[in-house]
C-alpha cells in the first residue's frame, strides 16, 4: 500500500517536472542545455511507473514490455541531458529509439528463452549498470568537465550510485527469491519507491539550480566582455582594474588608448560587416600582444584600451610598439573582394597611475595623446602626460 501510493506520488512529481522542464526549454531558446532531453526523460519515466501502476499483478504482455522499455530509456535519456548540459552535442532521438528497438527484442528473447524473472533481472542488471556508469562519470566530470561543481557532481554521483546499489540489490532478489520480492508489499519495494521518491522529488530541482547556476555564470561574463570582439566593455576593465588594485594596493598600471586609422574608409568600401572582421581581429591581434595579465578592452567603435600591469614606463611603451607593429603587418583575409586588407593604429599612452580614481584622468590624457597622433600623421605611438593620481606620485 505505502510503495503503491509513493509509486503515485512518484508519477505526479515526474509528469509535472517533465512539464517544468520543457517550459524552461522554451524559455532557453538558443542553448537549452539539455532541459528538453530532461523534460524527455521525466517524460518516459512518469509513463513506466504509470503503466506500473496499472500492471500491479506483472503480468507478460504488451504493457509490460513498453514499462521495461521506458523505464531503461530514461536514465539514458537523462544521461543525454547531462551530456548536452555540458555542451557535448549528442543526438537524443535516433540512439534513444534504437536503444528502445534493441531492448524490445531482448526482453522478448529473454522471456521466450528463460522466462519472466530473467525478464526482470535483466531490467534491475541494466538499471544497475547504467547508473553505475553514471556515478563513475559523474565522479570523473569533478576532476575534468565539471571542475567547477564539484560539491554538486559528488551528490548526484552519491545519489545516482546509491540507485545502482538498489538496482543491485533488486536483481540479486529476484534471482533469488523470485518475482515475490517485486510485490508491491514487499519491504523491499518498499524502501525501492521511497528512494526513488526521494530522488524523483530532489534531483530535478537540483537540475534546475545547475541551469540557473549556468545562466548566472553566462550573464556576467556577458556584462562584462564586449559581444563583438570577445574583450572586455568598460564596465568589465573597471571591473577587473579595481579588482587588482585591492589586491596589489602598491602596485600601478599604465594605460594604452588604441584606435584604428581611417576605419570609417574600411566600412564605407567594404561595408559594415568588413568592418567587423576588422575590429574582432584588431581585437585578437591587441589581446595576443599584450601580457596575459594586462586587461584589454573595446571602449566602442573602433578604439580599444590596454591597461599594462605590472611593467615600467619602458615596458608600457615597447608594448604600445609591439601592438602598432603587429597591426601595422598584419592581413585581413576575407574583407575586400581584392584579397585580404591592411590597416594601421595610432596609440595615446598615459604614465603610470595607481587607483582607481586616476583611470578617467588617464583616458582623457590618452585620448589627447592620441589626438596628437592623429595629426602627426598617424600609425604612431604618442606619449601623454603622466597624470598625477591623488595621493600617489605618478
Ligand atoms: P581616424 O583615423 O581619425 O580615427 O578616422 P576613423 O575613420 O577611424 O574615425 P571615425 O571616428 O571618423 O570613424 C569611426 C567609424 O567606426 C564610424 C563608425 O561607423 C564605425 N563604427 C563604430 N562602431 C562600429 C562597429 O561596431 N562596427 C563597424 N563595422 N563599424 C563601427
Ligand atoms: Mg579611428
Ligand atoms: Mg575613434
Amino acid at each position: 500500500m505505502v510503495a503503491t501510493v509513493v509509486l503515485g506520488m512518484l508519477c505526479v512529481h515526474l509528469l509535472c517536472f517533465s512539464g517544468m522542464f520543457m517550459l524552461i526549454s522554451t524559455r532557453l531558446r538558443g542553448r537549452k542545455m539539455g532541459t528538453d532531453v530532461f523534460a524527455i526523460g521525466s517524460l518516459l519515466l512518469g509513463l513506466a511507473y504509470v503503466l506500473q501502476l496499472l500492471d500491479a499483478p506483472r503480468t507478460w504482455g504488451l504493457m509490460s514490455v513498453v514499462n521495461h522499455t521506458l523505464t531503461l530509456c530514461a536514465p539514458v535519456a537523462y544521461g543525454l541531458g547531462a551530456a548536452r548540459f555540458f555542451d557535448r552535442p549528442v543526438s537524443v532521438v535516433r540512439p534513444l529509439l534504437a536503444l528502445a528497438g534493441g531492448y524490445t527484442v531482448a526482453q522478448v528473447l529473454v522471456q521466450a528463452m528463460l522466462g519472466s524473472e530473467a525478464r526482470y533481472a535483466l531490467l534491475a542488471a541494466a538499471c544497475a549498470l547504467l547508473f553505475v556508469v553514471m556515478a563513475v562519470v559523474l565522479l570523473y566530470g569533478m576532476r575534468t568537465f565539471a571542475r567547477h561543481l564539484r560539491a554538486e557532481m559528488a551528490v548526484f554521483a552519491a545519489l545516482i550510485g546509491g540507485l545502482g546499489a538498489m538496482n543491485a540489490a533488486k536483481c540479486v532478489l529476484i534471482l533469488s527469491g523470485g518475482l515475490d520480492s517485486l510485490d508491491m508489499g514487499h519491504p523491499f519495494q518498499t524502501a525501492f519507491y521511497i528512494y526513488m521518491s526521494f530522488l524523483g522529488t530532489v534531483l530535478p530541482p537540483a537540475v534546475v539550480w545547475l541551469v540557473l547556476h549556468r545562466l548566472t555564470d553566462d550573464l556576467r561574463v556577458m556584462a562584462v566582455h564586449d559581444p563583438l570582439t570577445g574583450v572586455l566593455n568598460r564596465r568589465g576593465l573597471a571591473d577587473a582594474l579595481d579588482a587588482y588594485f585591492r589586491s596589489r594596493p602598491a602596485a600601478k598600471a599604465h594605460l594604452l588608448m588604441v584606435d584604428i586609422d581611417h576605419f570609417k574608409r574600411i566600412n564605407d568600401t567594404y561595408g559594415h560587416k568588413a568592418g567587423d572582421i576588422v575590429l574582432r581581429a584588431v581585437a585578437a591581434i591587441i589581446q595576443r600582444t599584450a601580457r596575459q595579465g594586462d586587461l584589454t578592452c573595446r571602449l566602442g567603435g573602433e578604439e580599444f584600451v590596454v591597461i599594462a600591469l605590472d611593467t615600467d614606463s619602458a615596458g608600457a611603451m615597447q608594448l604600445a610598439e609591439r601592438v602598432r607593429d603587429a597591426i601595422e603587418h598584419s592581413e585581413f583575409p576575407g574583407v575586400g573582394p581584392h584579397g585580404p586588407i591592411r590597416c594601421t593604429v595610432t596609440l595615446g599612452l598615459t604614465g603610470s597611475f595607481a587607483s582607481m580614481d586616476a583611470l578617467d584622468a588617464s583616458m582623457q590624457q590618452a585620448d589627447a595623446a592620441l589626438y596628437r597622433g592623429k595629426r602627426s600623421g598617424r600609425n604612431r605611438v604618442e606619449w601623454a602626460q603622466a597624470p598625477e593620481a591623488p595621493g600617489q606620485p605618478a
